[in-house]
């Protein structure tokens, strides 16, 4: 008698708590479906202002973050992107630790965990550095494999390789000095037929130093990340004839350096590639069954 009573009183919130169960478990399998559906690699590349950011999907879910950008834009860009209960990214690039690069990656640190990070341990002296590095020790104490990149190294993402091509050799603890800009860890994603190129800042006395050091066919990609924003010290000649790009992404916002630069621009158009700016098209979006690209804005 007691116990019917009890359940005539509580029988509306069972109810309500039954149907919870019904409806949250329907938005589970719906964010299941949803990412089995898609067996294609996704590289974002993320309108985040004066900065570079990329998101990256691979086709067995792995998600992997180059750079931030210059604020925390890109969090609520990664939120669309990513099933809401994930809190961990497998892999996280900084470039380099400059603003531009490192911020947004803070502010990413701070909310998701880390699998590995990868970065080139060059030593900066401002605030936002001895920042990246409390983050670093955080994630590190979370279980996060802290990783110093040097040229020759393969990383591999299920079946998606990355290789990185900078620095020349192992960096850490070494001060940046003036700009950190040639030190960029410079990576190539390579997912069957397909490749991308990311080049954080570089100038083109690291292009050609670059150049020198690869076998030609090593940097030869159909898409790049063109360095620093456009700058007309960087995208030179001889690197763009290396990479031969069909894409040559532009990540830009509002700034007063004049990027992306007339000089830059016209070189890229020489080398045929199709030029892409974040400012004018906002995300630029490629996916790849690792035979096609398709761009997909
Ligand atoms: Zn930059």
């Amino acid at each position: 008698m007691a116990s019917n009573n009890f359940l005539k009183k509580y029988e509306k919130a069972i109810y309500i708590f039954i149907a919870f169960l019904f409806v949250s478990n329907f938005f589970a399998w719906q964010e299941v479906f949803h990412l089995c559906e898609n067996n294609n690699l996704k590289v974002s590349f993320l309108n985040v202002g004066q900065g570079d950011s990329a998101f990256i999907v691979t086709p067995q879910n792995h998600q992997i973050l180059i750079d931030g950008g210059p604020d925390s834009t890109v969090v609520g860009k990664i939120a669309k992107q990513m099933p809401f209960w994930d809190r961990s990214l497998d892999l996280i690039i900084l470039s380099h630790p400059e603003k531009d690069h490192m911020q947004g990656l803070l502010d990413i640190l701070k909310r998701y965990k880390a699998d590995y990070i990868v970065w080139s341990g060059i030593k900066k002296q401002d605030a936002e550095y001895l920042e990246w590095l409390k983050v670093l020790v955080k994630q590190k104490n979370s279980g996060a494999k802290i990783i110093t990149a040097e040229q020759g190294q393969e990383i591999k993402v299920g079946d998606l390789v990355i290789d990185i091509l900078n620095p020349k050799e192992n960096l850490f603890g070494r001060d940046a000095g003036a700009s950190s800009n040639d030190t960029s860890v410079i990576a190539k994603l390579v997912y069957g037929k397909n490749s991308f190129l990311f080049t954080g800042d570089i100038d083109a006395k690291a292009e050609e130093d670059l150049c020198k050091a690869s076998p030609y066919t090593s940097l030869k990609s159909d898409v790049l990340k063109v360095a620093h924003h456009g700058s007309k010290f960087s995208s030179s000649d001889i690197f763009l004839q290396a990479v031969s790009p069909k894409f040559a992404v532009i990540e830009v916002g509002k700034n007063t350096f004049g990027h992306p630069t007339p000089e830059a621009i016209s070189r890229l158009q020489n080398s045929g590639a199709q030029i892409f700016r974040t400012d004018q098209s906002c995300d630029i979006v490629f996916n790849s069954d690792g035979q096609n690209l398709f761009l997909s804005k």
